[in-house]
């Protein structure tokens, strides 16, 4: 074991019990007022309020760097963190885990000024960001992406639209991916920004999902003003910015989620009777879940080391998007009635947590596009054309 991994486990090993007894004592003030999931407003309300908690306390400043107002320690305390309140149903999984999207992009990319500054309101929920990538038409072609940036004076005039933007309605900020080339220059004329959404010429509208809530947006850019200094890397950059981001997604946050579902499935276990279980069904799910987690416990570790993740991540978010589909599968199948029409708050979150699940072959990079990336970039098997 190398002294990088060998101080990592022993930061681990004083923090879990620290932690658990801390939540614990502290349940009262960090449990959802709600009831069952409750709506994305309580959802994001929950939130805000559990990062405040933390945060003052210093377990969400528990392996991040002290310039952006951490304590420093390895990245594997925050994936505790995050596994311990998944454990006690504190906060939702997929929300919780845009900070793990978003502040290691700002920390890597933006002025260290801007990064000290900012980085902390994510971290103690005074804020929330989003990721503005995705546009109508280039979703995985996103070295096609239009939004256009262009220089006038001390900053950027950005023009055009932003499609599936997580949490857009409730941000402060956006992480956003615009084309500064030419039009033909693809993935090397793309430049990321951190733009204030209270700027002028922004329009946020929410789209709902099938899961009934609100949690995408379509964002307009008219004419926005973006001073040069909110420029994330230099001009020409994006491409590297995203490529860099997108493990991220793929690591701690799938490490969180892991949680999450080995939580629900334990969950239906519980509740569901044993006849209604197909036994073969439920072995498949549980070797899914655990290769899962084993898989997202070597990316947290080699994180830890301080490697560079990269488009190995892929396979983290195929077995990511199976397991969370089978563990619902296994739930709709077991909870049939209830998963499809009973109006008590478990059921509705049963059925929302079902519907939402066949979303995981899809954000953060299809299933088909991960497989792309698996065939050419890892087991060279060339491209498709
Ligand atoms: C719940 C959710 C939250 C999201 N949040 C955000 C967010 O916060 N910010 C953001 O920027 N985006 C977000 N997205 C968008 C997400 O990144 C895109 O939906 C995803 O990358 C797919 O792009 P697309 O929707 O344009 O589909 P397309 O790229 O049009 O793909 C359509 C289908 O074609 C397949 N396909 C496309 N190209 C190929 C190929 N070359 N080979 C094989 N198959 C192919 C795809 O796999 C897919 O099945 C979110 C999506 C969801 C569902």
């Amino acid at each position: 074991m190398s002294d990088t991994a060998a101080t990592a486990a022993s930061e681990l090993d004083a923090l879990r019990p620290e932690l658990d007894a801390w939540l614990d004592a502290h349940h009262d003030e960090l449990v959802a007022d709600h009831v069952g999931l409750g709506s994305l407003d309580q959802q994001m309300a929950q939130l805000s309020k559990v990062k405040r908690l933390l945060f003052d306390a210093g377990w969400m400043r528990r392996g991040w760097p002290e310039r952006v107002g951490g304590l420093g320690g390895s990245p594997l305390l925050r994936a505790y963190l995050g596994e311990a309140l998944q454990a006690r149903d504190l906060v939702e999984p997929g929300i919780y885990s845009m900070t793990e999207v978003l502040a290691p992009t700002m920390i890597d990319y933006a002025a260290p000024e801007l990064a000290a500054t900012m980085v902390p309101r994510l971290l103690r929920g005074d804020e929330t960001w989003c990721q503005g990538f995705s546009e109508p038409g280039t979703g995985s072609n996103l070295g096609a992406l239009a939004c256009r940036a262009t220089r006038d004076g001390d900053g950027w005039r950005v023009s055009g639209q932003k499609v599936w933007t997580s949490l857009a309605q409730y941000s402060q900020r956006c992480v956003l991916l615009t084309r500064t080339g030419t039009a033909e220059s693809a993935h090397r004329g793309i430049t990321a920004m951190f733009v204030d959404m209270d700027s002028p010429g922004i329009t946020v509208r929410p789209i709902g999902t099938m899961h009934g809530a609100e949690e995408f947006c379509e964002v307009f850019f008219d004419d926005v003003v973006v001073p040069l200094d909110r420029t994330l890397g230099d001009e020409g950059m994006g491409w590297s910015v995203a490529m860099d981001l997108l493990p991220y997604e793929r690591s701690t946050a799938l490490w969180h989620r892991a949680a999450y579902l080995h939580r629900r499935l334990q969950q239906l276990l519980d509740v569901a009777d044993d006849a209604s279980l197909d036994p073969a069904q439920l072995g498949e799910v549980t070797q899914l879940l655990y290769a899962f987690r084993a898989r997202s416990r070597g990316t947290q570790h080699r994180l830890a080391a301080g490697e560079h993740l990269g488009p190995e991540t892929s396979i983290d978010k195929v077995l990511l998007a199976t397991t969370e589909q089978a563990v619902f599968d296994v739930a709709a199948d077991a909870l049939a009635a209830d998963v499809a029409m009973a109006d008590d708050a478990e059921s509705e979150r049963w059925r929302s947590q079902y519907l939402y699940s066949r979303a995981a072959s899809i954000y953060g990079g299809s299933a088909e596009i991960q497989r792309n990336i698996i065939a050419r970039r890892l087991l060279d098997l060339g491209s498709d054309r």
